[in-house]
């Protein structure tokens, strides 16, 4: 490429022409109760932490390493996040894979490689509800769901009602318990690193077993316990971790563990389609975002908390009482709303250029907010003023 091309490159593949990421140019002066939001303004997306650009050194990052043919395992950069993400967590070795999703069913495939196996899960995480029903349909595993409690972690009763050995020949034999670490549906929420820890031990010491961590947002926990990735996964076999969520890379995932369960799901990703060549290109992204983006989370949980305690002093409805522990807001309109749950939506986006999503639980009632780090304060309160007064009718 022509080096003077790269500016232009470059901000085609960030929309940097877009004044700043979530830019505030929405313009207060209408006052009919029917406003329209110009499209000439930047729309505020809280959708999910997925939306972000990569950014300009992010880029630059991927335009400078060093790459080879990963099938191979000869991409230097890729080998380097693989390392570096197995030393923060305290495990032998990583893998690269494309997706969380990936990076979870693969764990799964290598912990339950000897087929008729069962997984211990919460009927409310990722894996169960929204990862097309991989582990049955191409691990060949079974799940076995369990209620989360409102802290997110699974009752050791529950779980020792749930294991079985294959001593019986009605049962499936249960190799793996999985937990969820930020949980999702939970709203974000943070487990007890001493909770983990006693899970790990119940599924070591007592049952046999192995715990893995879906921790796609394990970066927020982080930040938000204050306790290091290491220390929250020293009694987990495996954890999946999103680099494309919070952390604004592109796209990418690392799964951990030791040497020989990443033997296996080095295997269970080929049997996926999933083993990539200069993938370097993207880890330098997945490297930049891990390096550079974990700290500054705290911004996204404070941002979130200031969402979540103005829509709960507005009468809506928060799950666990409005406690936001970080990046995750569900809520439900207040009794008296003045739009209905199918014109939010809609009615946020056209006159108010405000994203987000619904249909979560309680019957389909709750919207998810999630902020991110392409969005900034005035985005995150004009998205907070724009449902307050759809809904409670103030100006
Ligand atoms: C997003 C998410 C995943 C899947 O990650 P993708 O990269 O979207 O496949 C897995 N688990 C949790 C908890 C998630 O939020």
């Amino acid at each position: 490429m022509r080096l003077n091309a790269l500016p232009r490159l470059l901000c085609r593949l960030t929309g940097c022409n877009r004044s700043s990421p979530g830019a505030v140019h929405y313009s207060k002066t209408t006052s009919s109760s029917r406003r329209c939001f110009s499209s000439s303004s930047s729309v505020v997306d809280l959708r999910s932490d997925t939306v972000t650009a990569p950014s300009r050194p992010m880029l630059e990052a991927a335009l400078t390493a060093p790459t080879g043919d990963d099938v191979m395992g000869e991409d230097p950069t890729v080998i380097q996040l693989q390392e570096y993400m197995a030393d923060l967590a305290g495990k032998e070795a990583g893998l690269y894979v494309p997706t969380g999703t990936m990076a979870n069913l693969v764990s799964i495939m290598a912990h339950c490689h000897t087929r008729a196996g069962e997984i211990i899960i919460g009927a409310n995480s990722h894996i169960s509800l929204w990862e097309a029903g991989n582990a049955a349909s191409l691990a060949g595993v079974h799940t076995r769901q369990l209620p989360e409690t409102p802290d997110g972690v699974l009752r050791h009763d529950d779980i020792r009602d749930a294991f079985r050995l294959d001593t019986d020949d009605h049962c499936a034999k249960t190799a793996l318990i999985c937990l969820e670490n930020t949980h999702n549906m939970l709203g974000g929420a943070v487990l007890n690193p001493d909770d983990i820890h006693a899970t790990g031990k119940l599924a070591h010491d007592e049952l046999g077993i192995q715990l893995h961590i879906d921790g796609a947002r394990i970066f927020n926990a982080v930040v938000a316990s204050q306790q290091s990735l290491q220390n929250i996964c020293q009694h987990v076999d495996s954890v999946s971790i999103c680099l494309s969520k919070g952390l604004g890379a592109p796209l990418g995932s690392v799964l951990v563990g030791d040497k020989e369960f990443i033997r296996l799901a080095k295997r269970a990703r080929k049997r996926c389609g999933g083993g990539m060549r200069q993938a370097g290109v993207v880890a330098a992204m997945g490297l930049y975002a891990v390096q550079n983006n974990v700290e500054r989370l705290e911004q996204d949980h404070i941002r979130a908390k200031r969402l979540g305690a103005e829509l709960h002093s507005n009468g809506f409805f928060l799950p666990r009482n409005g406690q936001v522990d970080t990046n995750l807001i569900f809520f439900g309109l207040p009794p008296d709303s003045k739009v209905s749950r199918e014109e939010l939506i809609p009615r946020l986006l056209k006159e108010y250029g405000i994203k987000l999503s619904g249909g979560y639980s309680r019957g389909g009632e709750l919207f998810r907010l999630c902020t991110h780090m392409d969005l900034n304060d005035e985005g995150v309160d004009r998205a907070a003023e724009a449902i307050v007064s759809l809904c409670c009718g103030r100006p």
